[in-house]
């Protein structure tokens, strides 16, 4: 069957948007002759730490480097244990992975997918060192929970906020409850950064210079703030001034650079605008399909603003007539829409079947891996595509 022509932009399912503002930046900083980590970085990380409520907030290539630098930020050691949950991208459970911690997958909620936190608390063993909640899909998680369960053991949160930028929990901006919050600014997020780039907030020092440090080679040449190694008198006597870089540890390179800082700070600005044209999309979507039988629409809780980063539908293939495989390809085929499947549960995955895991074991998590589906959503659907969405995807029913 041939793709017919594609409508509407729902080939391109996510995303955000560049104007002017942005055009005019990247030369302005081009002509400063494109510096990494400079004003504009310092600049972004205000703005981005007031935004999110928290005392700091630093720059890194990529919403995955957040992960892994929160990871080593707290200290996680091989043998260590992370609980975090199925329902995600592979970069949150692969952070601490790659440090050499054991992963503890907890089944999620059946409405939100989103860690249970009545899961979580069997899965604690002395060695449980961090649980890292993903606000999944533009919703934060129930916050209030896992903050009492993490205080109750001691054990460290780090927020995976990369698909709830802007998104809040009992008005408090997500990435400002744990130790620290990770963002990414890949090119399919909320608001994006060229591509690739990422975000750590935290308001506790300590984790804070560990993470700076890391992030760059372990030195503290950074801003304006520079640190050398003292003079070695004995070497070279007084008079004769010589110094050089000191390293306190070996650390990695996962700076951003300053063209990227520059349009982040124009992207944040627009950042509330493209997240309430989100969530208007989104209920235009839900008004749509609400009377379709077998459809599972995403649920939004009171205390939640979720900025609907994805549109998750669950799929029941017998009263809607259609699986999630069929469905997927005809909606492509058919109507030229581009449907996803977020996420395939970790646990299925080759990487975590190595690590003793396998499907079955979650059966929340699983079922969602068989029936769940992501509709296309981004600040530029017009009305019209909205509506094309909506009669697509009842066109499905069998
Ligand atoms: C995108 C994403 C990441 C990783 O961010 P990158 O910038 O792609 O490295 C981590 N966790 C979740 C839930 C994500 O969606």
């Amino acid at each position: 069957m041939a793709t017919p022509e594609i409508k509407h932009d729902l080939y391109i399912q996510f995303g955000n948007e560049y104007g002017p503002e942005e055009e005019q930046a990247v030369i302005d900083v081009l002509r400063k002759n494109a510096p990494t980590s400079g004003a504009a970085c310092v600049q972004f990380e205000k703005e981005f730490a007031a935004y999110c409520g928290t005392t700091y907030a630093r720059c890194v290539s990529n919403g995955t480097a957040a992960l892994f630098l929160s990871m080593v930020g707290i200290g996680i050691q091989p043998g260590d244990r992370v609980i975090t949950t199925p329902m995600t991208w592979i970069a949150t459970a692969a952070a601490a992975a790659t440090l050499g911690a054991e992963i503890d997958f907890v089944d999620v909620d059946p409405e939100t997918f989103n860690l249970d936190p009545a899961r979580i608390e069997e899965k604690i063993t002395p060695k449980t060192k961090a649980i890292i909640p993903v606000h999944l899909y533009g919703q934060c998680c129930d916050m209030d929970a896992i903050l009492d369960i993490a205080g109750r053991h001691g054990i460290a949160v780090v927020e995976d906020a990369c698909h709830t930028v802007g998104g809040a929990y009992k008005g408090r901006k997500a990435g400002s409850f744990g130790v620290t919050g990770c963002f990414s600014f890949h090119e399919q997020k909320n608001m994006a950064t060229l591509g690739e780039g990422g975000m750590i907030t935290t308001s506790n020092p300590d984790v804070f210079e560990r993470i700076a440090l890391y992030r760059s080679h372990c030195t503290r040449v950074y801003g304006t703030s520079t640190k050398y190694c003292s003079l070695d008198e004995t070497r070279f006597p007084k008079g004769k001034r010589f110094w050089w870089q000191d390293f306190d540890d070996t650390g990695y390179n996962f700076r951003m650079t300053d063209i990227q800082a520059a349009v982040g700070s124009i992207q944040l600005r627009k950042l509330d605008d493209f997240n309430q044209r989100r969530i208007r999309n989104a209920a235009r979507i839900t008004e749509g399909l609400r009377d379709v039988p077998g459809l599972q629409l995403p649920v939004v809780r009171p205390e939640c603003l979720h900025v609907f980063h994805l549109y998750p539908v669950v799929l029941d293939p017998e009263k809607f007539g259609v699986n999630k495989e069929d469905f997927i390809y005809r909606m492509l085929h058919e109507r030229g829409v581009k449907v996803g499947a977020h996420y395939i549960p970790l646990h299925w995955t080759t990487a975590f079947r190595k690590r003793g895991y396998g499907p079955g074991q979650f059966p929340v998590a699983d079922q969602a891996g068989e029936r769940l589906v992501t509709l296309p959503i981004n600040p530029r659907m017009t009305d019209e595509a909205i509506d094309y969405l909506i009669e697509s995807v009842r066109a499905m029913q069998g």
